[in-house]
């Protein structure tokens, strides 16, 4: 498209309009466009478009302007929280018409009750400052994932972690929210109330849990805190292979009920491309010692059960030695070990292209689905390479297949497609699903046609036409 075209288009579309009346109305520092919003426009996993402008509210009121004014002028926000997604979802698309709404001067605290443990806290705050504040109460937000979210970004996702096998994921630890809905009055909903329990209707918070922006902006949210762990054990264990994962996981279990609160497993390849890449990470054995590894955490916020953690880890390991389920282990603390897991992606991409899959199975599903996936991935695309890790006891697990540098120039777009293509349909052979985690956005919008049930499909693009008429909200639009 010419110059000429370019601003024909814009003023046809009444973006101009629409700029000019958030510069009046909002100011002009709260708007950046042209050049210096390139910072806004590519996110972690380096989805990147081309933003007709930056906006950045300071107060919920400032939303529902913005909301009211994109409504009139037909204009598309995406809502933008740390940049942290891995599908795409918060960034525009390459059409220089989208605009993005930056929460980040949105992050007050704005209330914490230690004694009803919950903080009512607004959409832009980080989750690490969120935790910072909240250490002297000894409370923290429990979601824990090698990112650093916003809370609006958390919601957006509906972000699991590490620890989701204990505390489970955003939506269940979420008692309130605040949004703006897109309707000519910009309005805002209010439904921060911090109670565990209310059945007076439709829980309406939930639609917006997940859905990556589609369906209003989060401007605030009420968060269910947890009590700061006062004894924990780690441990690092080396593993036949994944199929004797599940026994230990079991083991592990039947000791520890639920204060086992994570249980990771590594393949040894994925463990060995991250130790290449970061050298200053040791091997907890020294060197390659199994087929796999777990990494399990036990953790409880009462004090003094230190040591009872050890010994029972001791004991369990033991057993689990003896029967030959388990070839080594290392107790630690959690410091010692989450480094290797947290850098594992940015170590795999160090070496090449990743295509990512986020998937779940049912835990029985789990392994069958690896073996597959590795056999295929052998027959079929022998010059790629294979890692997987994840959060083996929520049935959870990343697979990252890598394109190595020396063969980029051989994988183009059709045989990306083709591995992506033949992957979920394993993934959907095996009873899962093809986002465990991520949620649905550009990145994989094609699965979500194809997966997921027509009725579903039906109901989602009736809610978002409801929500939305006039389709200005977020990057996916429920087609
Ligand atoms: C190293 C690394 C490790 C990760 N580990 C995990 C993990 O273990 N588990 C997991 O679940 N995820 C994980 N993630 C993914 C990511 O961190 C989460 O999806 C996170 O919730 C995104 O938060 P964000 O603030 O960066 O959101 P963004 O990426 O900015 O946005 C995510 C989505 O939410 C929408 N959104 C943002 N703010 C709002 C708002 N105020 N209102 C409405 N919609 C909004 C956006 O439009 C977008 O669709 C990881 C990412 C990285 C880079």
């Amino acid at each position: 498209m010419s110059d000429l075209e370019h601003t024909v288009d814009r003023q046809a579309s009444g973006l101009d309009a629409f700029l000019a009346e958030v510069a009046e109305m909002l100011g002009q520092a709260s708007l950046l466009t042209g050049a210096a919003c390139a910072p806004y426009e590519i996110d972690v996993a380096h989805c990147r478009g081309k933003a007709a402008a930056v906006v950045f509210p300071r107060d919920t009121h400032s939303v529902s302007v913005l909301m009211r004014l994109a409504v009139r002028h037909r204009i598309r926000l995406v809502a933008q929280g740390n940049r942290s997604g891995l599908v795409g979802g918060a960034v525009t698309d390459n059409s220089g018409k989208q605009v993005i709404v930056s929460l980040t001067r949105m992050r007050q605290v704005r209330e914490i009750d230690p004694l009803n443990r919950t903080v009512i806290v607004e959409a832009g705050a980080l989750l690490s400052q969120l935790n910072r504040t909240l250490e002297s109460h000894s409370l923290y937000f429990p979601i824990d994932i090698g990112s650093d979210p916003a809370i609006g970004g958390l919601i957006g996702a509906n972000a699991g972690g590490s620890r989701l096998l204990k505390h489970g994921d955003v939506r269940h630890n979420l008692l309130g929210i605040e949004v703006v809905l897109a309707d000519d009055d910009g309005t805002v909903v209010q439904l921060l109330a911090p109670l565990r329990k209310n059945n007076t209707g439709l829980d309406l918070k939930q639609l917006f849990v997940g859905t990556g922006g589609a369906f209003g902006i989060i401007t605030a949210a009420t968060l269910e805190l947890k009590r700061i762990d006062q004894s924990t054990q780690s441990v690092f264990v080396a593993l036949p292979d994944h199929g004797t994962a599940l026994e230990v996981l079991q083991a592990f279990e039947h000791q520890f009920g639920d204060l086992l609160c994570a249980f990771e497993v590594i393949s040894d390849a994925a463990l060995a491309i991250t130790l290449r890449n970061f050298p200053t990470l040791r091997h907890p054995f020294g060197q390659s010692s199994a087929s796999c590894y777990a990494l399990i955490e036990i953790a409880s916020s009462m004090p003094g059960l230190h040591s009872l953690f050890a010994q029972r880890t001791e004991q369990v390991l033991e057993e689990l030695y003896e029967s030959g389920r388990v070839h080594d282990a290392v107790l630690g603390n959690s410091s010692s070990f989450w480094p290797l897991r947290d850098n594992l992606p940015l170590a795999i991409a160090k070496e090449g292209i990743p295509l990512s899959f986020d998937v779940a199975f049912s835990r029985s599903r789990l392994v069958a689905f690896r073996d597959q996936a590795a056999q295929w991935l052998q027959r079929e695309h022998p010059l790629l390479q294979l890692y997987d890790f994840g959060h083996f006891a929520d049935g959870g697990c990343h697979l990252i297949v890598l394109v190595p540098h020396a063969h980029i120039a051989q994988y183009g777009i059709a045989k990306v497609v083709a591995v992506r293509s033949g992957i979920y349909k394993l993934v959907s052979e095996n009873g899962g699903c093809f986002s465990a985690e991520h949620g649905v956005g550009p990145v994989n919008a094609a699965y979500y046609s194809k997966y997921t049930a027509p009725e579903v499909q039906k109901i989602s693009r009736a809610m978002q036409y409801l929500m939305d008429p006039q389709a200005v909200l977020g990057r996916y639009r429920y087609t």
